[in-house]
């Protein structure tokens, strides 16, 4: 990514590069070039927005660009939302319809039932193939032959691009889908050569774990890239133990124009791609940036997004930003690797006494946000997920009657305000062929009583736990990202995923 940084920023290589491509270390720009680059790109984006969008002349109206000289002077402009992008995107969109390469469709669920659409123009689609031929390259070398367990149905999808980028760095790229199965999978790896592996969480676990049953070797794949939702660090504990590989984290989502982090090559968390994303991150509730090492809410600007600009866009991510420059000698700021998102958090009240546990993100405790009280997929994932015989598993809860719901951070984030019946977990368990689905059911029992914050909750009864055992199905490529779902209390069916393209 410091390759891209360069060119962008037009700064000449003085000593010429390495075999690698990697720009020597001294030509490099500090951090203050970097960021006085970032706020002409930031000054640009709000002229071009301000000029062509409707809904940005509205919402910055009397704005005027050159006085945005730090980032801390972004805390200036308003957030939005993706309540915003459902209600006006169309009126967010800067240039003409035929100017529009690609427009991608998310999730129908939110207050005003609208989906959500991001229009792209080419020049957007030019640059997040730029930043994931670039990644690649840390992830690949010339000649491996990676797989991506990502949807590439559709031109411009994220399997395609990242097709597209394989073949830029003179590496192979393969189509795995999840439906086949993970042994199928895993089979078809093996005979294609396979030495890099590119999905979510979840389908890269599945993976492993049909790797590993049919008994073959460590080392073979060299490297896994994680993308796409909240990484447990069980599962990259499983991945490293079954193939013996370096595992590598990504950030991003739509909205960031897919990319959005990338794992340093050192292993210090993911250098933001801040050559088209100005990242902050912010107190959920009053959108003032919190120091780096701190969680929050990442907000991201985009730079140079020509079609649809996004300013202070809250991600509902959380993150943090690492604190210091990093080791490898990159001016690319850090991130933590995400646990998840705060409107998926459920909280509790605490023990019997019927107040509300507030999150506090700023708790450095466990995966960074843990909290007493509440509930998160995280949470669930690290007690379960280290289980081999773990094929996958759902959760969701049940709304005692009698409790009612609000809003908190803006967001629609399910929160108990009135005491009344203990509210259930219910978690469904699907169990590898051959395990005994007892022996499962009582190894997650204990694995979530011994977890730090849903033990409490279990053993002082904020919580009852239902749980059942069946045997696994195959997984579905949908990549909807993972959430504890929210079950009306009568039946156990409701659930509006963000399917994405
Ligand atoms: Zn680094």
């Amino acid at each position: 990514m410091d390759r891209i940084l360069m060119r962008r920023m037009g700064v000449a290589s003085a000593s010429g590069e390495t075999p690698a491509g990697i720009p020597d270390l001294p030509d490099l720009p500090d951090r203050q070039a970097v960021e006085a680059w970032q706020m002409e790109r930031l000054r640009e984006t709000l002229q071009h927005a301000a000029t062509h969008s409707p809904y940005y002349a509205a919402r910055l109206k009397g704005m005027d660009a050159g006085f945005f000289r730090t980032p801390a002077d972004l805390a200036m402009l308003p957030r939005s939302t993706a309540d915003d992008i459902r209600n006006f995107g169309a009126d967010m969109v800067c240039v003409s319809q035929d100017e529009i390469a690609r427009v991608v469709t998310l999730d129908t669920s939110g207050t005003s039932g609208r989906p959500k659409r991001i229009f792209f123009g080419q020049d957007d689609l030019w640059r997040t193939t730029e930043f994931f031929t670039t990644g690649m390259q840390a992830v690949a070398c010339a000649g491996d032959t990676v797989m991506a367990l990502l949807p590439d149905e559709r031109p411009s999808s994220v399997g395609r691009l990242l097709a597209q980028s394989v073949i830029n760095m003179g590496a192979r790229p393969l189509s795995g889908s999840m439906t086949r199965g993970a042994e199928a999978l895993a089979v078809q790896a093996m005979e294609e050569w396979v030495n890099v592996v590119v999905g979510s969480p979840m389908h890269l676990r599945a993976f492993a774990l049909g790797w590993k049953s049919l008994g073959y070797p460590a080392g073979l794949i060299h490297t896994v890239l994680l993308c796409w939702d909240a990484i447990p660090e069980a599962v990259v504990d499983l991945l490293h133990d079954i193939l013996g590989c370096r595992v590598l984290s990504h950030w991003g989502m739509t909205e960031t124009g897919l990319g959005g982090a990338l794992a340093c090559a050192e292993g210090r968390g993911m250098h933001l791609r801040e050559t088209d994303l100005l990242v902050e991150v912010a107190d959920p509730e009053t959108g003032s940036l919190v120091p780096d090492g701190t969680w929050g809410e990442i907000v991201v600007t985009t730079l140079c997004r020509t079609a649809m600009p996004l300013v202070r866009y809250r991600t509902g991510d959380y993150g943090r930003i690492l604190c210091g420059p990093c080791p490898c000698g990159s001016p690319l700021r850090r991130m933590d690797r995400t646990p998840g998102r705060l409107q998926d958090d459920i909280v509790l009240p605490a023990g019997g006494t019927g107040s509300v546990t507030v999150t506090d993100i700023g708790t450095d405790t466990g995966n960074g946000i843990g909290t007493e009280g509440t509930l998160r997929l995280i949470d669930l994932d690290e007690a379960l997920l280290p289980l081999y015989g773990l094929a996958e598993y759902e959760a969701g809860w049940h709304e005692p009657p009698g409790y009612t719901t609000k809003n908190t951070a803006g967001h629609s984030a399910p929160e108990l305000v009135e005491e009344c019946v203990v509210p259930v977990l219910s978690i469904e368990l699907f169990h590898a062929a051959g395990v005994a689905p007892d022996v499962l059911r009582a190894e997650a029992a204990q694995r979530l009583l011994a977890s730090p914050v849903l033990g409490s909750l279990l053993t002082q009864g904020g919580v009852l736990l239902d749980m059942s055992c069946t045997p696994a199905k195959d997984m579905s490529m949908n990549h909807a990202k993972r959430r504890i779902r929210r079950l009306a209390a009568s039946s156990l069916s409701e659930t509006v995923p963000e399917s994405r393209s």
